[in-house]
């Protein structure tokens, strides 16, 4: 089955560090666009829209990666988001997986019948350094979803997850930097996350190399179309034998 995009709005704010080389702001100035406006974009009634057979134009049982040029939780979306819920509602034939560097927004952001998570939408907290992770796991922790994942990406630093890593985490992945700014990452801060990530069960990925990963005291500069293969190439996957879930926090972009 194939995997769509839905960019509802597009636009964002950058809120912590992991947001300073933005993917949205590096190509919107290529655009000279101005990424702080937040606006509804065309496709945002895109899950609705249909062909003219009549058919869905987004067939049943497609992955649909949600909101990857904004926050889906970011503050100048709040009067869109409720429309946005119900078509995810209604598309229940539909999963959909959104990421988000503001998950103290999702408890009043949730609509009145979430109860504990529709069963088609998966979330994805993102985290790049202790402090975030600090801030943010134990929040995420504690809202009903139906599935949750963790995002660490760009991964900037060590990371000590395990106070709060459990079955309630679905997947974790990892990931470097890319861009031309991007920051290093280290090879043995995926490793150690990995190594987290099997002591407690959880599915652990490590799902691209960033730009500079730093290896064995040594620094390799990875173009972006190697970023992934390379990251494959480590071979350091981990899934527990039990668990066979396919959503993994996107393809190589953040939010
Ligand atoms: S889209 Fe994500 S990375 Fe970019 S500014 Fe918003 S929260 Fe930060």
């Amino acid at each position: 089955m194939e995997d769509y995009n839905w960019n509802p709005w597009h636009g964002c704010h950058k809120v912590s560090p992991g947001c300073q080389h933005c993917y949205v702001y590096r190509g919107d100035a290529r655009y000279q666009r101005d990424s702080t406006v937040v606006r509804r974009t065309e496709s945002f009634n895109l899950p609705l829209r249909k062909k003219r057979d009549g058919s869905w134009r987004i067939p049943a049982g497609s992955m649909v990666w949600t909101c990857f040029t904004s926050d889906f939780l970011v503050a100048d979306a709040d009067d869109w988001r409720d429309a946005a819920w119900e078509m995810m509602r209604r598309r229940s034939d539909l999963n959909f997986l959104f990421i988000t560097k503001r998950v103290e927004r999702l408890p009043a952001s949730l609509p009145a019948d979430w109860g504990s998570g529709y069963a088609n939408v998966c979330i994805c907290c993102t985290i790049e350094n202790q402090q975030m992770a600090d801030q943010r796991l134990p929040i995420f922790r504690e809202i009903p979803a139906h599935w949750k994942g963790i995002a660490c990406e760009p991964l900037l630093e060590a990371l000590d997850l395990r106070p709060y890593l459990g079955a309630w985490v679905r997947a974790l992945i990892a990931g470097g930097e890319s861009g031309p700014q991007a920051r290093i990452c280290d090879f043995d801060w995926v490793l150690s996350l990995r190594q987290q990530c099997m002591a407690a069960g959880v599915p652990f990925r490590f799902k691209q190399t960033g730009a500079l990963l730093r290896k064995d005291g040594r620094i390799y500069h990875i173009e972006r179309r190697l970023q992934h293969a390379q990251a494959r190439k480590a071979n350091i996957d981990f899934q527990p034998a039990e668990n066979t879930d396919r959503k993994d926090g996107g393809d190589g972009r953040n939010a």
